[in-house]
């Protein structure tokens, strides 16, 4: 009986183990799109369609252009 017992806590380690695992590589899986993510928030300018990171993109009448120019030229 206690063979059986000793079988049944390798079986629930290894259960452990594989869900440590499982949730590492989930962890990784979805940590890898991050970096492109960020790198989605860029805004075409209205101008040129040039596109511009929205935090560098110069915001006029409710549009983004990629330079102060080209906010200038639209208008
Ligand atoms: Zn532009």
């Amino acid at each position: 009986m206690s063979q059986f017992f000793r079988i049944l806590i390798v079986l629930a380690g290894l259960w452990v183990i594989l869900g440590l695992v499982k949730r590492f590589l989930a962890k990784r899986r979805s940590a890898a799109p991050k970096p492109p993510a960020t790198n989605d928030d860029v805004v075409p300018c209205a101008h040129c369609g040039v596109y511009v990171p929205r935090a560098e993109a110069v915001h006029a009448r409710g549009r983004n252009y990629c330079s102060q120019a080209h906010s200038e030229a639209d208008s």
